[in-house]
């Protein structure tokens, strides 16, 4: 395989996080399927590693849900010069989740990065092209598409860049616009509301929209070909570009800033006031979370904003009636999860009762009104 002969190659399969493994193929490949992370490309979180955590950990899925995901941010030193990592995380031979009812006959490649806002670099656009040049001479697929050519997908920003552009192919042609999401969607294999909201990363449509337009149905059992509605999921879903440096910029999310304002005043966050909910955000949040475990109950917790089995042991139940700092953490993480508790009052009332018992059932986990070490976990752990 000439794929596999790529100097920027690192197979890792095996290597990422799991849980199972993907059923074998029982087509053979014929589309390439391009997407992007929707997480920016230099964040800790956009690379292989992460991916697969997420796809495991949030979205249930057997293991990351693409074949190759290169990463623009570990570069690679090679005899034509820097190069992206290109890292293998699925056999081809697996079907993975990444375009629904089209896994069966896709190969799914992603470029790490958020590119309505991120540009291509040189060392990426290199991976892109000498991998798609690999696949080619493998013989492993016909057609290239983006992951909103495929079909149900008309309406996702992905993938975002010119990825036609980036194989240098004459009569290069930009990839389809996202369309307004459709006013139903039909479940796709590997679906869950979360993954329709999130499958590229974190950006997107808000779970509690999802929830909201479709009363009555069970988040947990979803069945392939059932219709749900959109509802105003697709006020959201396409996000106009912003400045990136115009902190008064109308784009983001109002309640996003204010978390992100409400962390640098009390925990010195240094934060970004974008309004974008990413990896720095959860991390300012996990901060203050330590924080307030050593401030009011004496833990030793080292502030480093990673979860882990020591902040894991030092937390504290927090339940209805009650009031402060740590109710506001578990409001903010909420929010950020897509289940809006309502104002970010710091109260612990009807609105995050509530937005807790969703986001448990969501989760599987026991609906008993209470965020303790499981809730926090499945709240910060990927
Ligand atoms: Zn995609």
């Amino acid at each position: 395989m000439n794929f596999n002969n790529l100097p920027q190659l690192v197979d890792m399969r095996g290597k990422l996080a799991s849980k199972g493994t993907y059923s074998k193929r029982t087509k053979s490949i014929t589309h390439r399927v391009w997407h992007h992370s929707l997480t920016k490309k230099n964040l800790g979180g956009s690379d292989a590693a992460s991916f697969a955590a997420y796809h495991v950990n949030t979205l249930g899925w057997p293991g990351c849900g693409y074949a190759f995901v290169i990463e623009p941010k570990n570069l690679i030193n090679t005899p034509k010069g820097k190069r992206a990592r290109i890292v293998y995380a699925n056999d081809i031979n697996r079907r993975t989740y990444h375009v629904g009812n089209s896994n069966q006959f896709s190969l799914g490649i992603c470029v790490a990065g958020d590119y309505r806002y991120d540009t291509m670099d040189d060392a990426t656009l290199a991976s892109i092209a000498e991998l798609h040049a690999a696949l080619v001479k493998d013989g492993i697929g016909k057609y290239d598409k983006a992951h909103n050519e495929m079909p149900g997908y008309s309406w996702k920003a992905c993938c975002q860049y010119n990825y036609r552009d980036a194989f240098d192919w004459k009569g290069s042609k930009t990839p389809a616009k996202p369309a307004p999401a459709p006013d139903v969607y039909i479940i796709q294999e590997g679906d869950t509301l979360w993954s329709i909201a999130h499958k590229d990363g974190t950006g997107g449509v808000q779970v509690e929209d999802l929830i909201k337009a479709n009363p009555g149905i069970d988040p947990t059992k979803l069945k392939i070909g059932q219709k749900i509605n959109f509802g105003n999921a697709k006020d959201v879903i396409v996000q106009p570009d912003i400045n990136e440096d115009n902190e008064s910029s109308n784009c983001g999310d109002e309640v996003v800033r204010s978390i992100q304002k409400n962390l640098n005043s009390r925990y010195k966050a240094g934060l970004n006031v974008d309004g974008f909910n990413g990896p720095k955000t959860k991390s300012a949040l996990i901060k203050a979370l330590q924080t307030e475990l050593n401030k009011q109950f004496n833990k030793k917790l080292v502030v480093d904003g990673k979860w882990g089995a020591k902040t894991k042991a030092a937390i504290v139940t927090v339940e209805k009636g009650a009031k402060g700092n740590l109710t506001r953490i578990l409001q903010a993480a909420l929010y950020l999860e897509g289940f809006s508790p309502g104002s970010l009052d710091s109260i612990f009332g009807k609105g995050t009762e509530s937005a807790l018992s969703k986001f448990q059932k969501v989760k599987r986990i026991t609906v008993d009104k209470k965020a303790g070490k499981d809730t926090f976990t499945e709240l910060f752990a990927s």
